[in-house]
């Protein structure tokens, strides 16, 4: 039985300000990426997929990859960014560095992308570099990793816009709704921890009663937003196991079902990434 957990942040160098206040009795030192990888893999978290936010992330990105045999990456501008690139770069400035990157073996995703309009005064700047973002995947035949935060309507028009693209929808939150319309799609739901929060209830039952298993990858969304029972505290790969446990007690079946189909899914969708 192995997992894999299909969205993680590894390198958490630029994340101090968040890491400090939750350590609880743990030092910066625990959340080296030696240790997270080992500790995932000895919970049977064999692979993972590490994230990238910024395309000052690459090199970074790159490094870990060729470190650890069993992490692949994703590159790709989150919405939150998307102002900052448009500012700092050129489109065929960023072309540039995402072709470099791509062609390498272990990319095997353009991600995180997306929107986000919780917190927002730059929708136009995020609709432009999330298209420009889709536009590469087709050029370079990569599934992407989608964040859509407040605005499951503008994202959903903007994907249309580019049928060839599949991927994942990233930290799927359980609205019906939406969870139709993307199985009307051939993108994949990524469940992460917050399945697990007791409050979830119309969550779970969309993984219950909607979601079939072949369209489920889990994930943690390290250093983020951490399952029960550790809800509060620093989230780290080897606690993918738990959406697995809450999405088996959800559907009544073994989490060895859960484990399997959601790995076969991740190789799937990813096929770039091999056994
Ligand atoms: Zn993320």
């Amino acid at each position: 039985m192995i997992f894999v957990d299909s969205h993680c942040h590894l390198d958490l160098s630029g994340f101090e300000e968040f890491l400090k206040p939750r350590l609880v009795g743990k030092t910066l030192e625990y959340y080296d990426v030696d240790l997270l990888v080992d500790r995932a893999f000895q919970a049977n978290v064999k692979y993972m997929l590490n994230i990238g936010t910024h395309l000052s992330d690459v090199d970074k990105l790159t490094e870990i990859s060729d470190r650890f045999s069993n992490v692949f990456r994703s590159i790709g501008i989150h919405p939150e960014y998307a102002k900052e690139h448009c500012e700092k770069f050129s489109f065929n400035e960023m072309r540039e560095i995402f072709r470099r990157c791509c062609g390498l073996d272990k990319t095997v995703s353009i991600g995180e992308i997306g929107l986000d309009y919780h917190v927002s005064n730059d929708v136009e700047q995020q609709k432009k570099i999330f298209s420009f973002q889709l536009e590469l995947a087709e050029e370079f035949n990569l599934p992407v990793s989608i964040h859509s935060r407040d605005a499951w309507a503008d994202t959903m028009e903007i994907l249309e816009a580019h049928p060839k693209v599949t991927g994942v929808i990233h930290c799927f939150s359980g609205e019906k709704e939406f969870a139709e319309k993307v199985l009307n799609t051939s993108f994949y739901f990524g469940i992460g921890g917050t399945l697990t929060f007791k409050k979830n209830t119309i969550f779970q039952e969309t993984v219950r009663d909607i979601l079939s298993l072949d369209r489920i990858l889990i994930e943690t969304d390290s250093p983020f937003l951490a399952p029960v029972p550790f809800r509060g505290k620093l989230n780290e790969p080897s606690f993918v196991v738990h959406v697995a446990e809450k999405i088996a007690e959800l559907k009544n079946i073994s989490i060895d079902q859960i484990a399997n189909q959601t790995s076969r899914n991740f190789f799937e969708l990813f096929n770039k990434a091999k056994f």
